[in-house]
């Protein structure tokens, strides 16, 4: 089967990236994971107990947004932690949109937000630490999931810092856990280089990038009403409930002129591409 635009390597950063495959999708060069919150359950789960035959990638597990495909482009650590994680979900309308725009309806991506892995982990009792958030927030977030999800295990808890320079001490302190699952929220790209940096010196196998997840379950961020989100609106109640964002809301908008104009490339070389065949009679 052949997909719309394999041919155009315009759009592609690393051309030895695979475009699309069953599993993932490359936009922008970088492999987003298209399955939706059971896939992502069933390979960390395959992280969490691995076995040569399931070990798919590193402990790491990323939810993507186009802000982290813009970054990858200019930080090229990003770009390699990413194509190493063991899971790279898309926490973005943005990313739907673009996977849409570039290989067609039929090649879709499912949606996975950090807040969908956070409530489903708690939901199966894996014991989690939470790690990152300003000092106070992780402890809230903890008894919103126990709350929640009665059977949730929640074994540490720790601020920390995302520098090197905390690195032993928060080694340390999970060690010192049963945590199979390390929740980190230092936002991106900090908590990505804090997990590749750190996972190898874990006992837990998965440590996951969460965002701002303790902040909306401590409800120290609201989140955009369903509505909003439903219609991929929640950059815009972002930019009005936090303004202070419009650089990293104007990145967002850098992406769809990017993906539009490789996309509308793509089309407009396919179109004439049809018409010459059709010119030449396929000779
Ligand atoms: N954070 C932190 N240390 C840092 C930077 C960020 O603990 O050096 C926390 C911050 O308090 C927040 C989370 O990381 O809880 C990231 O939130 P944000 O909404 O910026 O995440 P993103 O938009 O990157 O998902």
């Amino acid at each position: 089967m052949k997909l719309r635009g394999l041919h155009a390597h315009s759009y592609s950063l690393e051309h030895s990236v695979p475009r699309a495959s069953v599993r993932a999708i490359a936009i922008l060069g970088v492999l987003v994971d298209r399955g939706g919150l059971s896939e992502a359950m069933e390979r960390i789960h395959a992280l969490l107990d691995p076995s040569p035959s399931t070990q798919v990638g590193t402990g790491q597990v990323i939810t993507l947004n186009p802000e982290y495909l813009m970054r990858a482009r200019q930080d090229a650590t990003l770009r390699h932690i990413i194509a190493a994680a063991g899971v790279r979900v898309a926490d973005g309308v943005g990313l739907i949109v673009a996977a849409r725009l570039l290989y067609g309806a039929n090649h879709s991506i499912a949606r996975v937000t950090g807040n969908d892995l956070v409530a489903a982990l708690a939901a199966e009792g894996v014991p989690l630490f939470l790690l990152g958030a300003a000092p106070g927030v992780a402890e809230d977030a903890a008894a919103v999931l126990m709350r929640r999800h009665p059977q949730a295990q929640i074994v540490g808890m720790w601020a920390g810092d995302a520098g090197p320079g905390d690195d032993a001490e928060t080694r340390r302190r999970i060690n010192a856990t049963d945590a199979r699952v390390v929740l980190v929220a230092y936002g991106m790209p900090k908590q990505d280089h804090w997990i590749a940096r750190n996972l190898p010196h874990l006992n837990a196998s998965v440590a996951i990038g969460v965002g701002g997840a303790f902040d909306y379950l401590a409800g120290r961020v609201p989140r955009a009403p369903a509505w909003m989100r439903v219609h991929g609106l929640e950059w815009f109640y972002r930019l009005i409930r936090q303004p202070w964002r419009w650089r990293r809301i104007l990145i967002v908008w850098q992406f769809a002129v990017l993906v539009v104009s490789i996309a509308a490339r793509q089309w407009a070389q396919s179109f004439l591409s049809t018409r010459f065949t059709r010119f030449t009679g396929g000779r």
